[in-house]
């Protein structure tokens, strides 16, 4: 490459877009990462609610079953002493009276049976439904486990690249003046994709896609001066300066 000033504006400024669309990537990368970690822990945390709620409710039906089964006995000590009663009555309404208490505590037992049957049932299913949660809970943390390994990888990986893209950032700066500096970063923070160089794509400005005329594609190739999408005001640079550099840039980061 020549060392024309235009030229070596132009090679400064591609070097600051394609190092800051490096790390806008690193950024990106590492951005999602900590929102997906932090999804799935709270995916976790209500999962471990779940599990706990059913447990206590599998607790209490158990109480439950526990309390009928012993009213039960309550009921057959009972039906036993009326029997005994009964033996030892002085008249008919009195062994009528047993009768009748008797029939009250059967119908007692039968209703704490029918009772100890629903809870089981109940049981059953909530043992179920524990374990179809206990087995999304297992998932959860092997995907949680493997997200934060990968995250950690990442940032362990890109803090020295950052490190190094940083320094490369630094030096590239040093060969622009500072009103193009600004102008760079001006446009740069206005895109939404963070691209304030860019170059053109089948006569088009690759910002925007607006129609650049044949004469500006020629005077892009001579580095000559700065040219500027006018619809969009990108700095235009031609591909394969813009390759050229870029792989320049990022050989050692
Ligand atoms: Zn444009």
């Amino acid at each position: 490459m020549s060392t024309n000033p235009v030229e070596e504006r132009l090679k400064a400024l591609t070097m600051l877009q394609v190092l800051d669309s490096k790390l806008d990537e690193i950024h990106r990368l590492r951005g999602s990462l900590p929102e997906e970690v932090s999804d799935l822990e709270d995916d976790l945390e209500g999962l471990e609610t779940r599990k706990s709620r059913i447990g206590e409710e599998i607790s209490r039906l158990n109480q439950d079953i526990a309390d009928r089964k012993a009213r039960i006995q309550e009921f057959k000590a009972a039906i036993k002493k009326y029997e005994d009663q009964q033996m030892n009555v002085k008249n008919n309404r009195e062994y009528e009276a047993l009768r009748k208490e008797i029939e009250y505590a059967n119908l007692e037992i039968l209703t704490s049976e029918k009772k100890i049957k629903q809870f089981s049932e109940q049981i059953t299913q909530k043992e179920e439904l524990m374990e179809q949660t206990s087995g999304r809970v297992d998932d959860k943390k092997k995907e949680l486990d493997e997200k934060k390994q990968e995250l950690e990888v990442i940032i362990e990986e890109t803090k020295l690249e950052e490190k190094k893209i940083h320094e490369k950032l630094q030096e590239a700066e040093k060969f622009v003046e500072n009103r193009f500096l600004t102008g760079y970063r001006k446009v740069r923070q206005n895109m939404r994709n963070g691209l304030a160089v860019v170059t053109t794509d089948r006569s088009a400005c690759g910002g925007c896609f607006s129609i650049i005329p044949p004469q500006v594609h020629i005077e892009l190739k001579q580095r000559s001066r700065m040219i500027h999408c006018e619809n969009c005001g990108r700095i235009l640079v031609d591909e394969s300066f813009f390759d050229e550099v870029k792989e320049s840039a990022l050989e050692k980061a």
